[in-house]
């Protein structure tokens, strides 16, 4: 496919955006009609996973307001994805009409861009949610690309990838509990608190491990209800939202071939998220609290020791996806305590402040992605792939799939 970069211009010469995007709609404005009234549904299903996780890894407190606001943010955020489905679709066509002819990065890439740009804002919590996961989406694309040395190495080598893991990891977790950024991480430290050395450890595990007089430690509970408790919840979320994932991707064989539905079931389910997930919040746990046994009270060194440490179980799940996502929330929560702490900042930081990072990131990631599943589909995350296909109703796999044969007859003609 990184062929059809080069040869795009001559394999599309004479093509109208008819041949291209919409062969069975005699015109443009046909194919936008047909576009708006059947996207609908595709939109509401790639939000199913929204729907379904977060009420069961919740566990509790499901009133009717809760259902009612849940249900309506699944519902906005499915409408307004939708629009951006349409508007860039029929963008392809606008700009087809624009230049006369088709162009190598108007192809997708800036359709997709001014289709997140124009369409209704998404709220704060729908806004960072695409665009974080479109941006984490788009650095694996050009890591997966880039030829710069440095970057080979970090892609090949899982040490390194788990290095840096651990660091990116200390440094969210040294931020958090510094208290003033208060943004999502796989886990939040616990706030120090200052030893109640009346109070007698109850830890039979951890307590035979490091005896200590009294309890050291800052959370709640013992140590090894503290421990266990932590490797419970963690596996349970991380087990429902692996099966979540396989029930959502096999779910149609349940109608087209209910037999083969266990069976697929299983093939696809795995494990690993889980238990990198039980082991993650495990070790950093059990290491803060040995080191409170140790100094016999809680100090913030201890929560960056900890957290660094229990990174290592990057190695269970060595998958882009953690990869990225703990680039990103270093960068952005860095950023934050920087602003939020930094007292002498200069005028024209307070002034950067002011840009719309967020809005600007999702529109250049959504492009960017948008462009990469036509022109480098083998680098693209599948779910890349199944968001547009689902959103587009497939017709973005079939104008691939329709460029990819122009390619094949223009090699054919040369040779
Ligand atoms: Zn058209
Ligand atoms: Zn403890």
């Amino acid at each position: 496919m990184s062929e059809l970069s080069k040869c795009f211009y001559e394999v599309t010469a004479g093509k109208t955006c008819r041949d291209l995007c919409h062969p069975e709609y005699a015109s443009c404005w046909l194919s936008f009609v047909n576009t708006a009234l059947r996207l609908l549904p595709g939109a509401y299903k790639l939000y199913l996973t929204y729907l379904v996780i977060p009420p069961l890894v919740k566990g509790g407190g499901y009133t009717w307001q809760y259902w009612k606001d849940h249900f309506l943010s699944y519902s906005t955020a499915s409408y307004k994805t939708y629009v951006i489905a349409v508007v860039g679709l029929t963008l392809q066509c606008a700009f087809y009409k624009l230049f006369g002819k088709l162009n190598y990065y108007w192809v997708m890439g800036f359709p997709g861009f001014f289709s997140a740009a124009l369409s209704p804002k998404l709220n704060r919590i729908h806004l960072r949610l695409q665009g974080i996961t479109y941006f984490n989406m788009m650095l694996e694309v050009m890591l997966k690309k880039s030829k710069f040395r440095l970057l080979e190495v970090l892609r090949e080598s899982k040490l390194c990838g788990m290095a840096l893991f651990m660091i990116f990891n200390a440094r969210i977790m040294e931020v958090l509990q510094h208290g003033k950024v208060n943004q999502f991480w796989i886990m939040y430290p616990t706030r120090i608190r200052e030893p109640n050395r009346e109070e007698a450890d109850d830890s039979r595990v951890i307590g035979a491990i490091y005896p200590r007089a009294y309890k050291a430690c800052s959370h709640e509970r013992s140590c090894d209800g503290f421990i266990f408790d932590g490797i419970w919840k963690y596996s349970f979320a991380g087990f429902i939202i692996e099966f979540a994932r396989a029930l959502i991707t096999k779910f149609p064989l349940l109608y087209n071939n209910p037999a083969q539905f266990l069976p697929g079931l299983r093939k696809i389910l795995s494990f690993k998220l889980m238990f990198f997930l039980a082991a993650y919040i495990a070790s950093y746990r059990a290491i803060g609290c040995l080191l409170c046994r140790h100094h016999g009270e809680d100090r913030p060194s201890h929560n960056r020791i900890a957290s660094f440490l229990c990174g290592a179980s990057y190695l269970i799940y060595p998958k882009y996806q953690v990869f990225t996502l703990a680039f990103t929330k270093f960068v952005e929560m860095s950023w934050e305590h920087l602003f939020k702490t930094g007292k002498d900042l200069p005028e024209w930081v307070w002034k950067l402040q002011r840009i719309p990072y967020l809005r600007i990131t999702h529109a250049c990631a959504v492009g960017y992605m948008y462009h990469a599943l036509v022109f480098h589909s083998h680098l693209s995350p599948p779910f890349n792939s199944k968001a547009v296909n689902y959103c587009s109703d497939n017709r973005v796999e079939r104008l691939k799939r329709r460029l990819l044969s122009w390619m094949l007859e223009h090699e054919w003609r040369k040779a």
